[in-house]
């Protein structure tokens, strides 16, 4: 069979990656060289120059995002879905196995996942439970704590005994905190992955059947995987099985949630007989670009090393924009979009990042405004809002009444009379008796244990759910059926209607879009079999906690993509805004505190940057109004350290940036690049651009820029010690040192 049409599209060194010999690999590349291309062509390589069975290959990524794409991409290179083949991310395939060897894993048969909300509000009710003092170990905290220790692979057993209380205190927390998860059969995320690679440790049979089966394994984004990760693609792998790994350590971005840069840097040892190849021709982005993306990196110590290099030319320069606040910053990327869009450019060609979902509020509301559509990754995503999850806490519930956590969520809403103290109450027998909520309230029902007004909300309670599973049991309802069903049985629609304003129309046109959605959902009780599911509603729950943020808005719909820089990696888009690119936001100041971290925000933005294929904005604000207060914040040090010259200033008045040649210098002293862009004297007062001058209060600054006329005049100034901040001239008290 001809094989040649794999190899076509890519060059040599891409080549020699793809037909590399069957044995561990490690490719090593900078962004935008390929590395995705060449993971997604070596699977086609492997079955059909070694006709390797889809069933034998496994291959893994970060997102889900990324895992469907690359189903695709696979789909259309070898002309058939692959089936057999595992593709998921590292929680999926984790999660995947649990359900196929639930008792081997000693797990109930229907085990729920929990996201990290309900997981922090276990970690509150157990602390309520045990009257911990939330101001000593706050709860975030003692979530973050557990869920380090899973990331290393670290059962409270296993966690190194302290002398200190404040670790004594975290340690016994995470003693309960697993005991109440076993009893009730709820996993968090770290436990998908800790409890897969102690299945297969704890199980040899298993562990030979898929040793045998999984013959290679392949990994994108490997630089980010953490140490539980890593232990787990090496005992599947183990002495007869291959690994091909592809990964940039300059894009290792999740350091903070425990991952491991050193796996790159080990997988020498660790595997045996690796070779690694380098890519290093980049196909995505211009010169510019990469240029700016290199120049910034390089003030990064111990790196492996990598310059990026492309042949497509220079393209445009990099546009730098300073508004006055944040609503400035959000109309001028408007502003920008709306150019683009109107000679031809797809909204979904166009993507605005941010480093926090605080951000995107306003730029947001400014999209809503002006009638374009967006989409939203990550932040407040569907499966997260509220009144979503309430309604799948029924549904959880109906299917497992001990579901602890689902039971808390839902059991007085909406209100039904059951007060915080009956729940105490019923709490506190589970505890006393060890078991779960339900059978607590059951109990207390049938001795009549609390006033007979409580005892009946109660028993009502009861009963609705288990009007509940009866219909979640009916056999020829629908999905979409069993959720209306549902709702209406539980009271949520007239419940939100009564909320005021937008917020409750907006909660119940999300649960009929729940409704919608489970309607759309296609699996047949015999696809949910095959993946290992009881039934089709336990697959939905499943993917709605897996998958969340992914089935919102329409798909087809052409719209502009907003997402954090976290969850930018491994796309492109031609036309790419940097938002928010501020001292203090953007690098964060929590990563000045923390050794390490900062490095960590230069690789972030390395990953934005590189995200633009044709045309890259960078855009920051003078004054920024965020979680309620204000904030000056001078421009990042990433921008400077960008190469000047991959860099212009944008002005809003004109709205067009100007070329370095063609200005008309007015003055000898270009000190910084806007005044050497700008170049005009500031009309009737004896300030000028490039300027140094010193203000009362803020110091000695340069002049930077300017904005209006007569009594309008703003000048901006960047001082010594504040930052740059905008003045009004007629009142600045500016004096001119120079
Ligand atoms: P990242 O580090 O951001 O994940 P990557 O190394 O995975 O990037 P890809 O996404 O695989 O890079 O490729 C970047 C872009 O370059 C894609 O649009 C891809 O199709 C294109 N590309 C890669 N190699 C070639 C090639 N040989 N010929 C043409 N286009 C290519
Ligand atoms: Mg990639």
């Amino acid at each position: 069979m001809d094989v040649s049409f794999i190899l076509d599209a890519l060059n040599d060194k891409q080549r020699e990656a793809v037909a590399a010999p069957l044995q561990n690999t490690l490719i090593l590349a900078g962004a935008g060289s390929g590395k995705t291309r060449v993971l997604v062509h070596r699977i086609a390589w492997l079955m059909h120059a070694y006709e390797v069975s889809p069933f034998s290959i496994m291959a893994v990524t970060f997102t889900n995002k990324a895992a469907k794409e690359m189903q695709a991409r696979i789909e259309q290179l070898v002309g058939l879905p692959p089936q057999g083949m595992w593709v998921g991310t590292f929680h999926s395939l984790a999660h995947r196995l649990l359900r196929a060897h639930w008792r081997d894993a000693g797990l109930k048969q229907n085990f729920q996942i929990m996201d990290s909300d309900d997981q922090l509000r276990l970690i509150k009710r157990i602390m309520r439970e045990q009257n911990i003092d939330e101001t000593r170990w706050p709860p975030k905290q003692v979530c973050w704590f557990i869920n380090a220790q899973k990331d290393e692979g670290r059962r409270a057993a296993h966690v190194p005994p302290s002398n200190d209380p404040f670790s004594q205190g975290m340690h016994q927390l995470y003693y309960t905190y697993e005991e109440v998860c076993e009893r009730t059969g709820v996993l968090d995320f770290g436990e998908l992955l800790l409890r897969a690679h102690e299945l297969l440790l704890n199980t040899p049979a298993l562990l030979r059947h898929y040793q045998q089966r999984f013959v290679h394994v392949l990994v994108d984004e490997f630089q980010d995987t953490n140490t539980i990760q890593y232990a787990w693609l090496r005992l599947l792998v183990g002495d007869q099985g291959s690994i091909t790994a592809v990964g940039d350590d300059d894009q290792s971005i999740y350091g903070w949630r425990g991952a491991k840069i050193e796996n790159i840097q080990h997988f020498n040892k660790h595997f045996h007989d690796v070779s690694t190849i380098r890519l290093e021709q980049n196909y995505r982005s211009t010169g510019h670009i990469l240029k700016a993306a290199n120049g910034l990196i390089k003030n990064n110590d111990d790196r492996l090393g990598k310059e990026l290099w492309t042949d497509s030319g220079e393209g445009e320069p990099i546009s730098l924009y300073a508004g006055f606040n944040e609503q400035d910053e959000a109309r001028f990327i408007i502003s920008i979009i709306k150019k683009w869009r109107d000679d031809g450019t797809s909204l979904r060609d166009m993507a605005i990042l941010y480093r926090s979902n605080a951000q995107s509020r306003v730029i947001e509301e400014c999209l809503v405004r002006e009638q374009i559509a967006y989409r939203i990754y990550g932040g407040h995503r569907f499966y997260d809002r509220l009144e979503i999850k309430n309604a799948l806490a029924y549904a959880r519930l109906g299917i497992d009444v001990n579901d602890d956590s689902a039971m808390e969520r839902v059991i007085n809403i909406p209100p039904r009379g059951i007060g915080e103290r009956s729940i105490g109450t019923i709490r506190e027998l589970a505890r006393d008796q060890g078991c779960s909520m339900w059978q607590a309230a059951m109990e207390i029902v049938r001795q009549e244990l609390l006033p007979a007004r409580a005892t009946n909300a109660i028993k009502a309670f009861l009963e609705l759910i288990q009007g509940m599973q009866l219909t979640i049991q009916t056999d020829n309802l629908s999905l979409g059926d069993i959720f209306e069903q549902l709702i209406k049985e539980a009271g949520l629609i007239p419940y939100h209607e009564k909320e005021k304003g937008e917020k409750g129309a907006a909660r119940v046109e999300n649960l009929k879009e729940l409704v919608n959605a489970a309607s759309g959902f296609s699996w047949t009780q015999e696809d949910a079999e095959e993946e290992e599911y009881s039934s089709p509603m336990m697959a939905f729950l499943d993917q709605a906690v897996l998958d969340a943020g992914e089935a919102q808005a329409d798909e087809y719909q052409d719209a502009i993509q907003l997402m954090t820089l976290h969850s930018a990696k491994g796309l492109e888009f031609p036309l790419v805004f940097l938002t928010g690119v501020e001292e203090n936001l953007f690098p964060s100041r929590m990563s000045f505190e923390e050794p390490g971290r900062l490095e960590e925000e230069r690789r972030l933005c390395y990953v934005g940057i590189t995200r633009a294929m044709e045309k890259l904005y960078i855009t920051y604000a003078e004054s920024r109004r965020l979680h309620g207060s204000d904030s000056f914040n001078s421009p990042s040090r990433f921008i400077n350290e960008i190469p000047p010259e991959c860099l212009e200033e944008v002005r809003l008045r004109s709205q067009v940036s100007r070329p370095v040649s063609t200005q008309r210098p007015t003055f000898e002293r270009p000190i910084t690049r806007a005044a050497q862009l700008q170049g005009y004297q500031v009309p009737e007062t004896n300030v000028s651009m490039g300027d140094r001058v010193n203000h009362p209060i803020f110091g000695e600054g340069l002049v930077v820029n300017y904005e209006g006329q007569g009594p309008q005049a703003r000048v901006q100034v960047n001082f010594d010690d504040q930052g740059t901040k905008w003045l009004v001239l007629a009142f600045a008290k500016l004096e001119v040192l120079s």
